[in-house]
């Protein structure tokens, strides 16, 4: 089959793989129908994640239709259709019946301390090989697979594989609650779920900081109050909004490859704390090779992070769901303990947080394809991965279609 995979920090390939099989009685073989390209993945590639194993089949997030199970698998059948959890669980350990699914204690082959164990991750994660292909192999499918709902297509379903469980858990962290002023901070496809997710639990208004234009003009038709970080200082206009006290919560949607300010008023800070962030940059992505324009890491790792503790009111409240690889270790860590902050974070517990989203898709209250930016065959996903890795305006989600 065709699947897409990693080679290296700047090399991935549409190779011709290996079916995958049933393992273990608990797995499950699914047919995928989409795929999809998410801004983690551009992470492995630009070297500022840990490690991976070469040969790894790159995607975590997949839409597809069961073909055999395991011998262990009972309430699935083959012909069902499933949209996948990003991360993989058990359903069975006490963090699974907890509901934190992410911190699956026997899903991570690398152990219980391990962490998060993904599709088409970092050898810490797994490595377990990744959906961004024709068919694959799903630990503990009974857990790992959700079914999807009469009416919902795959087109709504794949953006609840983790793009929209994610943001949702993230405005979750944040702790939104009725009548709360949220911050989000990127406008990437998982910033326009956060905007959707913090409104729908309960957030009185949504500001929204990114500087690419096709990006905020979406956020801005969700009538969030938009901010160009490149034609704003986003500190001193989020405390122009909320007179002077800052925003309640924070919802931190960028991670590790914050870029800092080009131009601008804002830009002139971000010069003084060039140095601080090459350090950081050399920190988590030493081996980074970047080809040209193509797989640069973000010039500015903690830049997201300073902004949140800047803009969120004392006592306020940070979630964050941008990813940041065990290598990031600078964090204004003082400057939230003097204003009280409470910070949560981590990854979606993707099991317990999709069935719920499923449904308000099923029942028309949200549309996901809304944000579909581009649908590709998957003889195209190296070059939707080159423009996507770009930053190029109009790039915001791109589904593979792999039927
Ligand atoms: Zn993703
Ligand atoms: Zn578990």
């Amino acid at each position: 089959m065709k699947a897409v995979v990693w080679h290296g920090i700047g090399d991935i390939r549409l190779d011709d793989v290996a079916d995958p099989q049933i393992q273990e009685p608990t797995d499950a073989v699914i047919d995928i129908t989409r795929s999809a390209i998410c801004g983690t993945d551009l992470h492995f590639i630009r070297g500022t994640m840990a490690p991976m194993a070469e040969g790894t089949i790159l995607g975590h997030e997949a839409v597809g239709v069961v073909t055999e199970v395991g011998s262990a698998v009972r309430g699935l059948t083959p012909g069902d259709r499933v949209v996948v959890s990003s991360a993989v669980s058990c359903g069975t350990c006490r963090y699974c019946r907890m509901g934190q699914t992410a911190q699956c204690d026997v899903a991570n082959p690398n152990g219980p301390q391990a962490g998060t164990c993904f599709f088409g991750g970092p050898e810490s994660t797994g490595p377990v090989n990744g959906l961004q292909a024709e068919k694959a192999r799903i630990p503990w499918a009974v857990n790992t697979l959700i079914p999807i709902p009469d009416g919902v297509s795959d087109e709504q379903a794949i953006l609840c594989s983790d793009i929209f469980p994610t943001a949702w858990f993230g405005a979750e962290l944040a702790g939104v609650t009725r009548g709360d002023t949220v911050l989000v901070l990127g406008a990437g496809v998982v910033g326009q779920f956060a905007i959707e997710s913090a409104k729908r639990q309960g957030a009185g208004r949504v500001i929204v900081v990114d500087r690419v234009q096709t990006r905020l003009a979406q956020a801005l038709e969700q009538h969030a109050e938009v901010v160009n970080f490149d034609e704003e200082d986003p500190v001193e206009v989020v405390m122009s909004l909320t007179g002077g006290v800052g925003v309640d919560r924070v919802i931190d949607c960028v991670g590790v490859d914050s870029q800092r300010p080009q131009r601008g008023p804002a830009a002139e800070q971000a010069e003084e704390q060039a140095e601080q962030f090459a350090q950081e940059v050399q920190q988590v992505a030493p081996d980074a090779d970047p080809q040209g324009d193509l797989w640069v890491p973000g010039n500015a790792p903690s830049q997201a992070a300073q902004w949140a503790v800047q803009c969120v009111a004392k006592n306020g409240q940070i979630g964050i769901i941008g990813v940041y690889g065990p290598t990031m270790t600078s964090y204004p860590i003082g400057a939230a303990m003097n204003k009280n902050l409470t910070i949560r974070m981590g990854n979606c517990d993707h099991r317990t947080t999709i069935p719920p989203l499923l449904d308000l898709v099923a029942t028309g209250v949200v549309d996901p394809t809304r944000f579909i930016s581009q649908e590709v065959g998957t003889s195209s996903a190296i070059e939707a991965y080159e423009r996507f890795d770009q930053r190029e305006e109009g790039w915001l989600k791109t589904v593979l279609d792999v039927a």
